[in-house]
């Protein structure tokens, strides 16, 4: 098993396939000229696979893939189809703009669960958002991966000023479908123009959907990231992802992969192991994973606290969210 010296067991590996992507979201690629890690320095599917199996048989037992857009990869298929072999609950997050092509090799695969983002119902503002004009394509894949029975949650990273007000536009939609909306508080990353005045919190969600909608909470299962509630009667739940004002380190059972082969034992770490150098040295990473996760701090990559009101972004050491995988 893989525990740190808090007693966490971590058994949840997101691995990033690419820092490459097909849309620009502000927040998450500050740059629009961002280069891409050329091919080369990216895993390779047998490398994913191998380095995958390791912390298979160390206790992982759920895997993400994620990124960058991770169906921009033209091997996605293929990471796909060998990681569908390990002992684990196989599941992605994308942008859904090339989720039309994939339904099928999702499902071979056992993949019943996809979380899609989308931050706004508004197509001009979506353009803004994302810098491209994508909106309907990617509502229409989301509608498509409902029909055909996938458990979709959709993101929704809620900036104040910006998709606020959007906010009981996206409780209307888990009305009549099963669809889970999970708000998700702004984070600061590099370059990303955070600052605290642009979080939305829990709280204030919460009063603004409690102003039009009665809600009930659900019950979360300890390692859940997300606080879930209910409209009573709709087919569909909401959640809010607090990592800023309420976080939920106590209960982190993560550890993220780099496309570049590098772990992290916190989205917020400063640090990063290179397993990918050491695999192809033929070196164990067992012994790479396990030092790591002993390093890990009790909470927010040893970089923040709760007080974010008063965090200065330039501060924290890390990449941007794109290259770190979401
Ligand atoms: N391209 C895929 C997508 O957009 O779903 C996967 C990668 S993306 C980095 C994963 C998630 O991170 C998305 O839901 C995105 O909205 C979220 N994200 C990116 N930057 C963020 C930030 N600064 N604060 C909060 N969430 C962020
Ligand atoms: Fe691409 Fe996802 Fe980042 Fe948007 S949030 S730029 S879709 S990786």
């Amino acid at each position: 098993m893989i525990i740190d010296k808090f007693q966490r067991v971590h058994n949840y590996l997101r691995i990033s396939l690419t820092d490459n992507c097909n849309l620009r979201c502000f927040y998450c690629m500050p740059d629009e000229a961002y280069e891409f890690t050329p091919a080369s320095r990216l895993m390779q599917p047998d490398e994913i696979f191998s380095i995958a199996q390791k912390f298979s048989i160390l206790g992982v037992n759920k895997i993400r893939l994620t990124g960058g857009e991770p169906l921009v990869r033209k091997d996605a298929g293929e990471i796909i189809q060998k990681l569908s072999t390990l002992p684990v609950q196989l599941t992605l997050t994308t942008n859904a703009t090339r989720l039309h092509d994939f339904f099928s090799q999702l499902t071979e695969a056992g993949i019943r669960s996809i979380n899609i983002s989308l931050d706004t119902l508004q197509p001009e503002r979506f353009l803004f958002m994302t810098r491209r004009d994508q909106f309907t394509l990617v509502k229409n894949n989301i509608d498509l991966a409902i029909q055909k029975g996938f458990h979709v949650k959709v993101n929704v990273v809620v900036m104040k000023g910006l998709n606020d007000a959007e906010i009981n536009d996206f409780v209307a939609w888990t009305k009549d479908t099963p669809v889970h909306i999970r708000f998700i508080e702004f984070m600061p990353f590099s370059g990303n123009k955070w600052t605290s005045n642009k979080v939305f919190t829990l709280q204030e969600m919460l009063s603004v959907i409690n102003k039009r909608y009665p809600t009930e909470a659900l019950t979360n299962d300890e390692h859940d990231t997300a606080k879930a509630f209910t409209v009573p009667g709709h087919a569909g739940t909401f959640a809010v992802i607090s990592t800023m004002s309420a976080p939920f380190c106590s209960g982190c059972n993560r550890i993220r992969l780099t496309a570049d082969g590098k772990m992290k034992n916190c989205l917020f770490s400063k640090e990063e192991t290179d397993l990918l150098t050491a695999f192809r040295a033929g070196k164990d990473i067992g012994a790479l994973i396990l030092e790591s996760i002993n390093a890990k701090y009790a909470a927010l990559g040893g970089q923040m606290n709760t007080d974010f009101e008063h965090l200065h972004a330039n501060e924290i050491k890390n990449r941007s969210m794109i290259t770190i995988g979401g």
